[in-house]
């Protein structure tokens, strides 16, 4: 693995699991620590994490996508997200875990993963529309 991708691995791995980066986030960090990338690099060092595994990408907003550690123990959980800001928040439900299963085997599907994005306005965007 390249320094940078190490480098951009170790920036998630240090936040640990239930973080959510997005690409500027990410960015703005490496220039931070004096790293040099483009938001460009960081987007194509991104999915190349995720592509080999290391990081799951999440399709949350319209505005962008985020990356969390991909972690065996820490993936039946669901995301609700605002809009605005993109504020992430982990939750876990049972219902949606369940309506999964009941899904694959209806269908005859092999389940891999059952996952809820929900989208809204957080307290504080809430707050800040007059
Ligand atoms: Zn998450
Ligand atoms: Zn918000």
């Amino acid at each position: 693995m390249t320094p940078q991708r190490q480098r951009v691995l170790d920036l998630f791995r240090e936040r640990g699991s239930g973080c959510h980066l997005s690409a500027e986030e990410v960015h703005q960090q490496l220039s931070q620590q004096k790293l040099k990338v483009s938001l460009a690099t960081v987007y194509r060092t991104l999915r190349l994490l995720a592509d080999m595994g290391f990081l799951q990408e999440l399709e949350l907003t319209e505005s962008g996508r985020r990356f969390e550690l991909a972690v065996a123990d820490h993936r039946d959980h669901h995301h609700i997200v605002c809009v605005r800001c993109g504020r992430t928040e982990e939750f876990e439900s049972e219902p949606v875990l369940q309506a999964g299963a009941e899904a694959s085997q209806r269908f005859g599907f092999e389940l891999l993963e059952s996952s809820l994005n929900v989208r809204g306005i957080c307290s504080t965007c809430q707050a800040s529309r007059s």
